[in-house]
């Protein structure tokens, strides 16, 4: 099965914002346990052993949010194994020239990306100390933070059950649980689907898992649909392409 994590898609800016009133997605307690279960198992023995995995700092784990934004993991792993030998604390990268960070950045492309990066670490050095709120319309306050972003600092470096929605999970849970139309006009629905499905206390391991689930089975264009462990209740199986 390939390995490539899907380009992520950028996202809204604050959940305090009025958004256009969207009905929940309905899925029965049964599939909500089947996915729930089965997703996790999945995750334990095929989850990618990937360095951001290893680490709570919130800036490490911004420095990854920010690389993976439209750029494949296969491109993304050596860069950032250079820019935390090269940056390894918010107020380092604070402090450096934004040129040299720019040059730093090459070849990842997408290059707001280290402008942004750049001024998100002055702005938590002057106000947090060099490191990031946990609050979520404080993250979302940053330039650079929009609402994924922000859901996966909660849920990667704070260990919070912080709901994401990328790429990867809007395909798998609107598949699985509604089948049919363009994920992308419902994604507020969508986003209330992700948090209302994250298991209490697990939302590091089911949003992790989530992400893989779609990179490496669900993938956007040729899903593993018959070894796939949702096939029995998932509305899209077997997927075709123009359906
Ligand atoms: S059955 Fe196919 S479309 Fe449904 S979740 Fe699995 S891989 Fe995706």
């Amino acid at each position: 099965m390939g390995a490539a994590r899907q380009p992520r898609s950028k996202s809204g800016k604050t959940p305090s914002r009025r958004r256009r009133a969207s009905p929940p997605i309905p899925v029965s307690p049964a599939h909500k346990r089947k996915f729930r279960e089965r997703l996790l198992k999945w995750y334990a023995q095929h989850g990618r052993d990937l360095p951001w995995r290893k680490t709570a700092a919130p800036y490490e784990i911004l420095v990854s949010e920010i690389m993976l934004q439209q750029t494949q993991v296969d491109r993304v792993l050596p860069k950032y194994r250079e820019w935390l030998a090269k940056y390894p604390t918010m107020e380092d990268l604070a402090e450096a020239p934004l040129s040299e960070v720019k040059k730093t950045w090459y070849p990842l492309g997408y290059n707001i990306r280290p402008i942004r990066l750049h001024s998100i670490a002055r702005e938590s050095v002057v106000r947090y100390g060099g490191t990031l709120p946990r609050d979520p319309d404080r993250l979302l306050a940053f330039k650079g933070i929009g609402r994924y972003t922000a859901g996966a600092i909660r849920a990667f470096a704070f260990r919070e059950d912080a709901p994401i929605l990328d790429t990867n999970v809007m395909r798998v849970l609107h598949r699985v649980f509604v089948g049919k139309g363009d994920a992308k006009r419902q994604k507020t629905a969508l986003w209330g689907l992700s948090e209302a499905m994250i298991p209490r206390g697990k939302g590091y391991d089911f949003n992790q898992a989530l992400m893989d689930f779609g990179a490496m089975v669900c993938s956007a264009r040729d899903p593993y649909c018959l070894l796939c462990p949702m096939s029995g209740f998932c509305k899209a199986y077997p997927f075709q392409r123009d359906r």
